[in-house]
Parts: C-alpha cells; structure tokens; sequence
C-alpha cells in the first residue's frame, strides 16, 4: 500500500529519491518549478537533458525522462511534460493523466520508493487547479492500486494555499 499525502512548500527542498518536473517538451528548462529545479539542482541536470534529447529528440506531451538531481536533497528528477490548457476539449485531461501515471511508472522501474508531484500545468499552461486536483489524485490512486508495491509515498507538493486546500479536501475520503 502506498501512502498518499500533501505537503506545502517549496519541491526542490525535499529529501525523496525523485521529484518530478513540469516540463517543457525542449527539456531546456524554463520558469515555474522548472527554473526552480534547475536553479537548485545546477548544470548536471541540463546536460542530461541534453543528451537525452540528443538521443531521442523532444519528450512528447504526457511522456516523462529521468535524470539525476544535482544539487538537490532528492536523488532523481523525473521530467514529464503537461498538456497546455487550450479549454478542455483537447485531449487535456487524458495527456495530464499520463504525465502522473508515466512519471510513477518510470519510478517504478527505476526502484524509487518515494515521489514527490508538483501541480503539474497549473501554472503557465494554465491548467484549472480544481479541474487538474482530482484528476491527478485519481491518476495516482489508480497506478497505486495497479502496482501496490511499486512506491512507498507519493508527495503532493503544492506550492499555494489554495492548492493546499483542494488536496486536503479530496484526500479526506
Ligand atoms: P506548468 O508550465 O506545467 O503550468 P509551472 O511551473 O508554471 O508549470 O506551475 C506548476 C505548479 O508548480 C504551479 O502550481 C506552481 O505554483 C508550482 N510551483 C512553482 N514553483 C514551485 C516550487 N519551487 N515547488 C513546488 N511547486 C512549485
């Protein structure tokens, strides 16, 4: 059984073997929790980037790369790549519940037992965050059930009160 839960504050501080990245399909780091991880986990992680998408090009909408941390406390960042939110009829929900269930399976197969969420797209790309909540909340909750001893915990690592509250909400039942 994995244990789920929500923490406030700030991804790059958390001691877990991977924190995943909102990314952009480039992997060339940008603003947001992007810039955040960049900033505190230092070059190595673009250069990896690099070289990943050297080997296989951009990292298609939904899909997720792993890397190392750098700097970090954790051990590993997982780059996925959230839908930007063209009003929901786009295909955003399914592509948005990929990046959960892409970056847990990725995890996975490395043996990481600790994961730790941003709300992926609801900066920038302007996902609604009580639309992109329950969603996520259910994309991991399925993977766990699927897969009850891939992961040990998995972090919602929200950045606002506000976030704070819809994930304590959904996380009561
Ligand atoms: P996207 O482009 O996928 O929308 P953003 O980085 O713009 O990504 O925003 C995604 C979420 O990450 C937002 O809720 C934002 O508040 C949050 N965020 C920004 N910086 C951090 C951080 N250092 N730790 C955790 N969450 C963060």
């Amino acid at each position: 059984m994995s244990k789920i839960r929500v923490e406030c504050g700030d991804i790059t501080r958390l001691r877990v073997d991977a924190v995943v990245n909102a990314a952009n399909s480039g992997l060339r780091g940008g603003g947001g929790v992007d810039g955040a991880i960049h900033r505190a986990g230092g070059p190595s992680i673009l250069q990896e980037c690099d070289a990943i998408r050297y080997r296989q090009g951009c990292c298609p909408t939904g899909e997720a790369v792993i890397t190392g941390a750098g700097d970090m406390p954790s051990k590993h960042v997982i780059h996925t790549v959230g839908p930007v939110w063209r009003g929901g009829q786009s295909d955003e929900a399914s592509l948005l519940a990929n990046c959960y269930r892409n970056s847990l399976d990725l995890a996975m197969k490395h043996g990481l037992r600790t994961v730790a969420f941003p709300c992926i797209s609801t900066g920038v790309f302007g996902y609604p965050p009580e639309q992109a909540a329950p969603l996520a909340l259910h994309a991991v909750r399925d993977f766990c059930a699927r897969h009850p001893d891939a992961v040990d915990e998995v972090i919602f690592c929200v950045f606002s009160r506000a976030d704070e509250a819809l994930y304590v909400e959904l996380l009561k039942d």
